[in-house]
């Protein structure tokens, strides 16, 4: 499959995804079975897979989207990232982020940070890809669908330049 400028190949299909959700969903249903936790999907790349997720989990729960904006700030590395459309009150939920991919995992411990500044009671992530250098930084996340070596993904909610995210399957970059 082609894109713009790059060439993709079939990495996981469909059927593996569906599998690997469904497993992904029984761990949540039988650890918050006595909780009501609060579902933030991180908009855009998790559209897909957060739906397909949340169709498996029966427990009670809430669900609210979120989007991550950057702009620049006078940290260190002069970029900050905060959570944007995030209306309901965090003080005292269990939260559960819904992540397409952790890379560096910057993006995802920021986020964590900030909700656990705004009261959370608990927080964890169910990322449904996570790449190498995450995994070597130990960024923590409880549920990881599956790892994934240093290669651009796409597909299943993932894009490439804004295309490519309305597949079922995921494809990687062939190394041209
Ligand atoms: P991190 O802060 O963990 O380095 O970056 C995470 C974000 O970068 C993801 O939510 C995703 O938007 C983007 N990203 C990282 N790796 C890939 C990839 O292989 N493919 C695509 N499409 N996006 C990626």
């Amino acid at each position: 499959m082609k894109i713009k400028d790059l060439e993709f190949k079939k990495l996981i299909t469909a059927d593996k995804i569906e599998k690997k959700i469904k497993a992904l969903a029984t761990s949540i249903n039988a650890e918050y079975k006595d909780k009501t936790p609060l579902f933030l999907p991180i908009l855009n790349g998790s559209f897909m897979f957060a739906s397909d997720l949340l169709k498996e989990v029966t427990i009670p729960c809430r669900i609210s989207f979120v989007k991550v904006a950057s702009y620049s700030g006078t940290n260190s590395t002069g970029q900050v990232n905060t959570l944007i459309g995030l209306e309901e009150s965090l003080f005292n939920q269990d939260i559960i982020i819904i992540e397409d991919i952790i890379d560096t995992g910057l993006t995802l411990q920021k986020i964590v940070d900030e909700l656990h500044g705004r009261g959370a009671k608990s927080v964890e992530v169910v990322a449904l890809l996570r790449k190498a250098p995450a995994r070597e930084k130990n960024i923590g996340a409880k549920y990881i669908g599956f790892e994934l070596e240093d290669e651009f993904v796409l597909g299943y909610g993932l894009d490439y330049d804004g295309l490519g995210r309305n597949t079922k399957d995921i494809y990687k970059q062939t190394v041209s």
